[in-house]
């Protein structure tokens, strides 16, 4: 069944629900009211390197393997509740309007044309855990909405505490070497959009990134949803919002 076929079937069936908090909406609507005016969209001057608002930007100028940085909302508040809700519960409605969301903000902010969409690869027995791939499912949906095939050459070798349960510091020593690509002859020369659902610190991406530059991929944008906003504190060290 065509896509636009089966989203009308399904809001006769069920009722449409918003992206984020799960109420239900008017049909075919993504959001309700309350959320579209709490999420924040980021649009105009960005920061390429970590996709901020140029003006809520605290990056530091730091660099990365992958050439930009490109996100459609800011990770907090009732997007944060919308992510976490689609973690637990798997709403493919909401995994739907992620997708659309960023292959929007794709179009409208990426200086080039993606060959290839690649995401970041679990181990099996993590999407067993799941029974499902969150980020290939998600990387299935963007890929639909812009026209542009999967990549599923990048493999996880190792299993790794997750990034959110170690402090800043040791985040990029706990992902360096766990990835591997293993069809280097089709990364060669070719641009890829990276896609995750947050980008945090972006250690992930950028490791991610590293091995696809490693097999000579020409560029590499790391997409996402949604990213976190570095706050920097007065006279402190930049922080993460938890
Ligand atoms: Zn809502
Ligand atoms: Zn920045």
């Amino acid at each position: 069944m065509k896509q636009p076929q089966k989203e009308k079937l399904l809001a006769v069936l069920y009722p449409a629900r918003c992206a984020f908090c799960g109420k239900v909406v008017a049909p075919l609507q993504r959001l309700c009211e309350n959320c579209k005016t709490e999420a924040e969209p980021i649009a105009g001057e960005t920061c390429m390197r970590c996709a901020m608002p140029k003006k809520r930007c605290a990056c530091g100028k730091r660099s990365h393997f992958y050439d930009e940085a490109i996100a459609a909302y800011i990770y907090d508040g009732v997007v944060k509740e919308g992510i976490l809700r689609y973690k637990r519960g798997g709403d493919r409605r909401a995994a739907l309007f992620f997708a659309e969301a960023a292959a929007n903000r794709y179009r409208e902010a990426c200086s080039f044309q993606a060959d290839y969409i690649a995401y970041i690869p679990q181990r099996k027995k993590e999407v067993d855990a799941r029974s499902f791939h969150q980020a290939r499912e998600l990387a299935v949906l963007l890929s639909k909405a812009l026209d542009i095939p999967v990549f599923d050459g990048l493999v996880k070798l190792y299993d790794v505490p997750p990034q959110k349960s170690l402090p800043h510091l040791y985040k990029r020593g706990n992902v360096a070497g766990i990835f591997d690509v293993t069809t280097p002859e089709a990364v060669a020369g070719k641009r890829f959009i990276l896609f995750d659902d947050v980008k945090t610190t972006g250690e992930t991406m950028d490791e991610c990134a590293k091995m696809l530059k490693l097999s000579d991929a020409e560029k590499v944008v790391a997409l996402s949803f949604a990213a976190t906003e570095k706050k920097r504190r007065p006279g402190g060290k930049p922080e993460f919002k938890k």
